[in-house]
């Protein structure tokens, strides 16, 4: 365990419940004692490890992490056991036994004992800035996912590119399906997998803002890149991603969420947006900047500083026709990194080359900070972070606990 077992033959096991996880990683990476790991399907919580500290609970985008059994002590679920789940088991004798062994009200009390020691010292949970707008999430799981026609698809990427990167648009008809910019979706590929169960979710973030990719349709749009390789660069086939890449006009895709209550906007006037992103990591700041292009007349906006991290000009989605858009509304910095006769760029590069401005909107209590894209990138924007504040007296690691506290920065990466 996990929560302090109050009976000596009964624990509180925490477990994650697989019909609702969509296996995005963050727990695991968050864990501050290694207790969570994974297979190709499920994510699983090692019971002698898990010191119940709950620093996973606030940043899991649909709450599958926070899933308790009741267990006897001696005989916790084995995480060979949690592996072949499809759905959390039932423990409802032992649930029983637990309520007449402890009073009903003790519990709330010893988890929020345990959720303040766990968010001390870290900025606090995770947080919406406090203008962003109201997030519906988990209103479709898994289990009953609701019906999307595909209204569009094109490549975003120049016919000669590396990368076939697409944008989708996914309409909802008559069916309630509110996203907020920043939030993310999850599709069901149809068919099964090599085990013969139906493949599991992929996350994709919304590329589109509020208000629908076309404004007052019920639609959104994703940016997905085919995946033809693995990490290591050894071909590999992205199920998927090949599926959404290839869907047509009219074909019917089985969708989940909203996921996200917490990476989104600030709507207050005079509000800031810095962005920083890799790849099909610009979903969100598609749908950002697109908020507020069409807001411009609403007195909503700050600044909007953009790094944009990108093989070459034409692996560029969608940034290359919002270079248009005047100097006074963005400064968007692409940072490119394979154009043949240039040095290798990345985003950290480019922001180390705007260090003033980006000290001060670091500073600026009305500047949000979204980081999105690839894992690899995020050590190297906090080390040009680091640097800038020290550069200017400042000290890095104290500030990024006051910009989480206010919820100023946000990343998600993978
Ligand atoms: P990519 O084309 O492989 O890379 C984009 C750029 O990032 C390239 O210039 C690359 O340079 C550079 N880069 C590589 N390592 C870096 C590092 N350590 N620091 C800074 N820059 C680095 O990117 P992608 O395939 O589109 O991947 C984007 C990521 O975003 C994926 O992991 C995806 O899962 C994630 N994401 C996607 C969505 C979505 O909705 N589709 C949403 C959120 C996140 P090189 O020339 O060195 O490769």
């Amino acid at each position: 365990m996990n929560a302090p077992a109050e009976h000596a033959s009964i624990a509180r096991q925490h477990l994650i419940d697989p019909e609702i996880c969509i296996r995005c990683n963050t727990c695991e990476e968050i864990c501050p004692v290694d207790a969570i790991t994974h297979d190709t399907r499920n994510y699983v919580v090692n019971f002698d490890t898990c010191n119940g500290c709950l620093a996973c609970i606030s940043p899991c985008p649909t709450g599958a992490i926070d899933s308790w059994r009741n267990v006897e002590q001696a005989k916790p679920f084995t995480l060979t056991e949690q592996f072949s789940w499809d759905l959390l088991p039932d423990t409802t004798a032992l649930d029983q036994l637990e309520a007449t062994v402890m009073g009903a009200a003790e519990l709330p009390a010893v988890v929020q004992q345990i959720t303040e020691v766990a968010t001390a010292g870290q900025g606090g949970p995770a947080l919406a800035p406090w203008s962003a707008s109201h997030p519906y999430v988990n209103i479709y799981s898994p289990a009953s996912p609701v019906t999307a026609t595909v209204t569009g698809n094109y490549r975003l990427t120049a016919d000669d590119a590396s990368s076939d990167i697409h944008h989708i648009v996914l309409d909802f008809g008559t069916t309630p399906f509110p996203v907020l910019e920043g939030q993310s979706i999850g599709i069901i590929p149809p068919g099964t997998d090599e085990r013969g169960k139906p493949h599991l979710l992929r996350m994709y973030s919304v590329a589109s803002p509020r208000d629908g990719e076309r404004p007052h349709y019920n639609n959104l749009s994703l940016t997905v890149k085919r995946v033809t390789e693995d990490h290591e660069g050894k071909p590999a086939r992205g199920v998927a991603s090949n599926y959404v890449c290839d869907l047509k006009k009219g074909d019917k895709v089985q969708v989940t969420g909203p996921y996200g209550a917490t990476y989104l906007m600030p709507n207050h006037p005079g509000s800031s947006i810095m962005m920083i992103c890799t790849g099909t990591g610009s979903a969100p700041m598609r749908a950002m900047t697109e908020r507020r292009r069409r807001r411009m007349n609403h007195n909503e906006g700050g600044e909007l500083l953009l790094f944009f991290g990108a093989r070459a000009p034409a692996e560029l989605p969608y940034f290359g026709p919002l270079q248009k858009l005047p100097k006074d509304f963005i400064e968007i910095n692409f940072a490119f990194s394979r154009v043949p006769g240039e040095p290798k760029k990345y985003v950290q590069d480019s922001i180390r080359e705007r260090a003033d401005k980006v000290f001060a909107m670091l500073n600026d209590d009305n500047c949000y900070i979204y980081i999105c894209g690839l894992k690899g990138m995020e050590a190297g924007v906090l080390e040009a972070f680091r640097d800038i504040c020290r550069a200017n007296g400042a000290d890095w690691d104290q500030l990024r606990p006051q910009l989480l506290s206010k919820a100023r920065f946000h990343v998600e990466t993978y």
